[in-house]
């Protein structure tokens, strides 16, 4: 490589998370001032999308990702089910927490108005990232440490690759469980229905983030956001990297309740788990309620007899 293309590549390699993520925010911004903010949103995410999946193909963070898994065809299923099904259905989102939001929120908060309405749009979309982080960060430590919980989480971690597309395998039940525990408080503290718009946006853009496979410097943001260099280390097979660096959007509550990992080498691209998750899409999503399937989940032997 020539020193140009070096210096380009590096330039390039520290521009890409604040330039995906602030112009993802800002398409966001005036998505949400439009007439059809959830189409409109649902552009701009498509247009965050295919900017890391052409990053991909440019600076990849690693090259054998870039090769296929077979299980484009699950990771795409799982993102259109646990995040789109319904909007996809009703023509009105991609992202399942915003149109939950929409269907609960004038409910709760017709009872509680603790919710400082007042402030700037800024200060409150930021207030309910730490809020909802908190149910967040113990929903995904919970799906680590407890067994009962791994067995649906374990799926978004068999992927042996990390890349855009998916960023969105989660199982269903997995994916409820996160929502309750991190949309409840918000709901009940009378948040309004921008808010959970917000909140929806950063976490989309995040997300796409986490998962890519781009070499990006991500220097002083490892302090504040999930970032991919952080989010590899948690998909690390080692599980002494792997059970870290929970946070979802924030590392606030890694950082107060000391599990931020962010050592000083490049992050592991050794990923994946000791068991064995079912081929098929169907099979994913019935494996957690076999018993059998629970013991491939979690790599041990099938009871005989
Ligand atoms: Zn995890
Ligand atoms: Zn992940």
């Amino acid at each position: 490589m020539s020193k140009a293309a070096a210096a380009a590549r590096l330039v390039l390699a520290y521009l890409s998370w604040p330039l995906v993520f602030f112009s993802g925010l800002t398409g966001a911004y005036f998505a949400f001032a439009s007439d059809t903010p959830m189409i409109a949103f649902v552009a701009v995410y498509a247009g965050a999308v295919s900017s890391l999946f052409l990053l991909e193909r440019t600076i990849p963070y690693e090259e054998r990702w870039l090769q296929p898994d077979g299980e484009t065809a699950n990771d795409i299923a799982h993102t259109v089910l646990t995040k789109g099904l319904v909007e996809l259905a009703a023509l009105a989102g991609v992202i399942f927490p915003m149109l939950a939001a929409r269907l609960l929120q004038p409910v709760a908060a017709m009872q509680f108005s603790l919710w400082p309405s007042s402030w700037p749009m800024i200060l409150q979309a930021s207030l309910a990232v730490v809020i909802a982080e908190f149910g967040l960060y113990w929903a995904h430590r919970i799906a680590h440490e407890r067994l009962f919980f791994w067995r649906f989480h374990a799926l978004h971690h068999s992927v042996t690759r990390l890349w855009v597309i998916n960023t969105g395998r989660f199982h269903v039940m997995d994916s409820l469980f996160k929502v309750a525990l991190s949309q409840i408080p918000l709901y009940l503290l009378g948040a309004p229905l921008q808010v959970f718009w917000w909140l929806g946006a950063v976490t989309a853009f995040i997300g796409i983030l986490t998962h890519c496979n781009v070499d990006m410097r991500t220097g002083v943001f490892d302090l504040v956001f999930s970032t991919p260099r952080l989010h590899r280390w948690h998909h690390s097979k080692d599980i002494s990297e792997g059970n870290t660096n929970y946070g979802e959007n924030i590392v606030l509550f890694d950082q107060i309740f000391g599990t931020y990992f962010n050592p000083d080498r490049p992050s592991s691209t050794d990923i994946g788990i000791k068991g064995q998750i079912a081929p098929d899409f169907v099979g994913q999503l019935t494996q957690p309620f076999t018993r059998d399937g629970v013991r491939q989940i979690l790599g041990r032997q099938p009871k005989r007899g």
